[in-house]
């Protein structure tokens, strides 16, 4: 059933068992989970069915210590979320991203990669993967011209990408949820605050307000936050009437840990000869559009105390011309997400064997405590103040790119492949500093970090808040850390682990 919420009378109480906050990859999945169920779900999406500019501007804030793309246009405020525009690029994380590892302060989650595989699998459905299989072995047995390059398999392997046609959550989704009769989707409903009780124990109510003035309440025995991993942080910030540093914020952690991938260009790879490069080079693998990264394995990274990373292959030789992407955006949203939209994954790439290749790591970045984002004194038409973003780096982000390079220049040179030549920036003596060519993957993590200690996370080991009964959070604002790859296909196989914890433990 779908009411836009600016057609109600102001003042409208709506109620229902569980409300979702947010229509995007995650609150969609949460929902599809749950239609058919015999109690009430409200979803609660801020903007309509389609990009509108005006509601883009509520997203709008400033990116204070460094460049970013423009906040108004790294995500989308309609019904499907960012899945309007993202390119559709999924692989699950390593074994490794969930360990504690003792050289990468905070890292460790309370959850492991076989706990979350049922999850991912069923993930790998909803974004329209094909097989659950990204063990490369596989893909090699569907096609005798998928061969992997040569390496020391105990240093480097081939890590799978898969790639979504990509899923528009927006479009796919629509007709199932608007027509599931326990569905109850409010379009133009932006929360403005979450209000817990007077002890702050449990959540009372919602405040949503619509852009033509109304402003709604909303009651449910149950809430989810899914507003993705800046506006998650920025809503439970701002709701602080009663918690006066915000929902979830007793220990100073919501909005910080702000991780992002690091996405640049770094170094070059020269062959001897030109190799098969099928399994590297899109659409790769089949009739289900898959292709490899070149990454390290979890035991090398353990040796050398450093991050995970990916390195993928893109034809021809460094030019001195590299830029970042985000140079390619200005402060028109409207052309930036048309220009998105009209992307799909391998636009560009060449798939002819050469023996020259530009590399492209995707890392994922340390988490640090003061890479966050933060509230703006500046306020949004809704009157919500607006969410800045701090996003700050360590040592071991630039240190682990490198050596990521240098190791695989040892490797490359063992096996008689040829040569890797690393980029001057990686070789200047200082890790504080970075080019100008560096890059962001539109990945946003970790403001409401998972912990089992209230003083180490905001959230437990099944999403909830610490401290409040009946509070959420869905979306990757919880991981603890980022590993390697895209967020999406992690994160929506975390909102159907949250789904069925919701089904099974607490609205029984
Ligand atoms: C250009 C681009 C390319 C990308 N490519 C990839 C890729 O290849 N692979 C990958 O894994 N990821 C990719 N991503 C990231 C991906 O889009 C996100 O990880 C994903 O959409 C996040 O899902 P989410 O549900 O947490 O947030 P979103 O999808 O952003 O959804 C949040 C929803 O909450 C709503 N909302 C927010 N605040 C409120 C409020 N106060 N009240 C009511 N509703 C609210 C929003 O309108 C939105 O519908 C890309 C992103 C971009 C921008």
């Amino acid at each position: 059933m779908h009411i836009d919420a600016r057609t109600l009378d102001n003042g409208t109480l709506i109620e229902g068992d569980l409300c979702i906050i947010g229509a995007g990859a995650a609150g969609i999945s949460i929902a599809l989970e749950w239609m058919g169920s015999p109690r009430k779900v409200i979803l609660l999406e801020g903007g309509g069915f389609n990009v509108e500019m005006q509601m883009q501007a509520l997203y709008h804030g400033e990116s204070v210590d460094r460049p970013y793309y423009p906040l108004q246009s790294a995500v989308l405020h309609y019904f499907g979320g960012t899945t309007g525009h993202w390119a559709g690029y999924c692989s699950p994380f390593d074994p490794i991203d969930f360990e504690k590892r003792d050289w990468v302060p905070h890292s460790g989650w309370p959850i492991t990669r076989p706990q979350l595989d049922p999850f991912y699998a069923r993930a790998n459905k909803i974004l329209e993967l094909g097989p659950y299989e990204y063990d490369a072995a596989y893909w090699e047995r569907q096609d005798p011209d998928v061969r992997r390059l040569p390496l020391d398999g105990r240093a480097f392997y081939p890590k799978m990408w898969q790639f979504s046609p990509p899923t528009r959550m927006g479009n796919v989704y629509r007709d199932p949820i608007v027509n599931a009769p326990n569905v109850h989707l409010y379009t133009y409903a932006n929360v403005v605050e979450i209000v817990p009780n007077n002890g702050v124990t449990a959540i009372e109510s919602l405040r949503a307000k619509t852009i033509d003035g109304k402003e709604h309440r909303v009651r449910a025995r149950h809430y989810v936050a899914a507003c993705g991993a800046i506006h998650n942080a920025r809503l439970l910030l701002a709701s602080n009437s009663r918690a006066t540093r915000g929902l979830g914020n007793g220990n100073d952690l919501v909005g910080r840990f702000f991780m992002e991938h690091f996405e640049i260009i770094a170094a070059q790879t020269v062959f001897e000869t030109a190799q098969p490069f099928k399994l590297y080079t899109l659409p790769g693998a089949g009739p289900t559009r898959a292709r490899a990264e070149m990454a390290l394995t979890g035991e090398r990274q353990r040796q050398h105390r450093i991050l995970n990373g990916t390195a993928s292959f893109q034809g021809g030789p460094l030019t001195g011309k590299e830029q970042s992407r985000f140079a390619w955006f200005s402060d028109d949203a409207e052309a930036n997400v048309k220009e998105r939209q009209a992307q799909r994954p391998g636009a560009n790439r060449s798939p002819a064997p050469q023996t020259v290749y530009r590399m492209f790591t995707r890392q994922e970045q340390a988490p640090n405590p003061e890479s966050r984002i933060m509230l703006s004194p500046e306020k949004d038409q809704m009157g919500m103040p607006r969410a800045n973003l701090h996003w700050r780096f360590t040592k071991l982000d630039k240190r682990s790119i490198r050596v990521f390079y240098q190791l695989l220049g040892q490797e490359m040179g063992r096996a008689g492949l040829g040569r890797v030549q690393l980029m001057d920036w990686l070789l200047d003596g200082d890790d504080d500093a970075w080019p100008n060519i560096l890059s962001g993957g539109w990945h946003h993590m970790g403001t409401a970090r998972m912990h089992e200690d209230p003083k180490q996370g905001v959230v437990d080991r099944n999403c909830k808040v610490h401290g409040l009964a009946n509070l959420f959070v869905a979306g990757a604002a919880v991981y603890p850390t980022g590993g390697a790859v895209n967020p999406t296909l992690t994160l929506v196989a975390l909102a159907l682990r949250l789904a069925d914890h919701l089904k099974n433990r607490v609205l029984v």
